[in-house]
């Protein structure tokens, strides 16, 4: 074998990539909601408790969006053409057979990866930032506004409203805006606004500076200047990135391709597995698949990876609670940790949330899925093992996926069973270098949330349920 036949070799089999053709991306998304048994408790009014309609949202939202939030009976929503044209300047992401992983690990486990790194924010949340920019253009809109912690979803958001013609103004949390300098030049570059929270532009900015001028920010602090900023501007509207069950709906992209790529692999996955901090991109990677356990009871398993510090599924309670920190949005019915919970402040920005989208809180209330908690530590080693194995550096949330991932691959080898396992990764690290070099400094420590914490949190609730 000739030196450069025996590299293609190597080559083949160590990584292969599945694509499809433009005239193969999906061109619905699926939304789960009409196919669960049992459908999803509804939002409730935070003052009278009563359940919620699609009109109480449009003020805030759009109204394509909010019908897509309440839609139960719709298995299938048509993508906006304007939206799959976007959707194509980095879609379809590629499936990728890990082989250098499964080597790593010496485990007979088949392992994929779904690929949403590539996009050009480098994370999945632009498969909902250009619909939702879209329909706000499409209605009227010409402001929009939003809240960011890392800084992730802000510039998809910012990305999204160039595309769409709109001014995008972002609240981003003021320790990230002064710790993480690189994400807001970039939402800067693709000309939105940006404004440290706590800022004097709002009443709520201005209410915590006053009492407290240091004050670092925090997201709830962030979601309050932007809906406050949304309620006061004219052709304003809020947008938000995670959570919400219209934006699980926008990401199942993810999963309706890969469930095409991994047929043109042969294989179908024994389990699925997300990073997990609102639900969004582990939505997105599973719900598709999950449609086939609903309607055809597929023994597939989901697995939700959240991090120790601030674990909602597997250690928060079912109940009734508020989106935000300060209690402005409607009652959501979620796995929670307590709105006021605050998180330690892992690396993993994008998964410090106290709570679970609505439709996923069902899903694990009625047993469809699992969850694990990952200390941080065994996220950023997982995440160096898959840098080393694969090439690319993953981000700290995606890190989690990967830790679980590396998990069910370890149990394999133990058994000897072959499983194939799918995984999303669901954007790259390459702007949170900081956090890996305090990785290799040995600075990084683990987290985890008290009992005692908890309970006291989530005491406070009032039992709606
Ligand atoms: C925001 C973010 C997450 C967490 O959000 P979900 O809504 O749970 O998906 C995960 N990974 C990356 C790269 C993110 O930017």
């Amino acid at each position: 074998m000739s030196s450069i036949s025996y590299y293609c070799y190597f080559m083949s089999t160590r990584q292969k990539r599945y694509f499809l053709t433009e005239e193969e991306i999906p061109t619905r998304w699926y939304n789960i909601q009409a196919d669960m048994p049992n459908k999803p408790l509804p939002p409730l009014n935070p003052v009278t408790h009563e359940p919620m309609k699609a009109e109480d949202f449009y003020p805030l939202f759009s109204k394509a969006v909010s019908d897509q939030e309440l839609n139960t009976t719709d298995a299938w929503i048509d993508i906006p053409e304007e939206v799959r044209d976007m959707y194509k300047y980095y879609r379809s992401t590629p499936l990728v057979r890990a082989y250098g992983l499964e080597e790593a690990l010496g485990t007979p486990a088949h392992i994929y990866f779904k690929n949403e790194s590539v996009s050009p924010v480098g994370s999945h949340k632009l498969n909902s930032a250009l619909p939702q920019a879209y329909y706000c253009k499409k209605e009227g809109v010409t402001n929009i506004t939003t809240e960011t912690g890392a800084g992730q979803w802000g510039a998809a958001l910012s990305y999204a409203a160039k595309v769409f013609g709109l001014e995008a103004a972002v609240y981003q949390v003021k320790i990230s805006y002064e710790q993480k300098p690189y994400r807001r030049s970039i939402m800067q570059t693709y000309g939105a606004q940006v404004t440290a929270s706590p800022s004097m532009s709002t009443r709520a900015g201005k209410d915590v500076l006053t009492k407290d001028p240091n004050n670092q920010g925090s997201l709830g602090t962030a979601i309050s200047e932007a809906v406050e900023l949304a309620r006061m501007t004219p052709n304003c509207k809020y947008v938000l990135g995670s959570v919400l069950n219209h934006v699980a709906l926008h990401q199942t992209i993810i999963g309706l391709e890969a469930e095409k790529q991994m047929k043109m692999a042969g294989e179908y996955p024994d389990v699925v597995i997300g990073c997990f901090g609102g639900g969004s991109n582990f939505a997105g990677i599973s719900f598709p698949f999950m449609r086939h356990t609903l309607l055809e009871g597929k023994k597939t398993r989901y697995i939700a990876a959240e991090p120790a510090s601030c674990p909602k599924l597997t250690r928060g309670v079912f109940q009734y609670d508020f989106g935000d920190l300060s209690g402005l949005t409607p009652l959501l019915p979620m796995y929670t940790l307590g709105h006021d919970f605050m998180p330690a402040n892992i690396h993993a920005g994008g998964l410090r949330y106290h709570g679970a989208g609505m439709i996923i809180s069902q899903l694990m209330k009625d047993g469809y899925m699992e969850a694990v908690d990952i200390q941080q530590l065994d996220s950023f080693d997982a995440g160096v093992l898959f840098a080393k194995a694969e090439g690319i550096v993953p981000a700290p949330e995606s890190c989690h996926a990967i830790a679980a991932t590396i998990r069910e691959a370890m149990k394999c080898k133990e058994t000897g069973e072959e499983k194939v396992i799918l995984f999303n990764l669901s954007g790259h690290g390459l702007i949170d270098m900081a956090a890996y070099d305090q990785y290799f400094s040995g600075s990084l420590q683990n987290y985890e949330a008290s009992d005692e914490l908890i309970k006291r949190n989530t005491d406070k609730l009032d039992k709606i349920i």
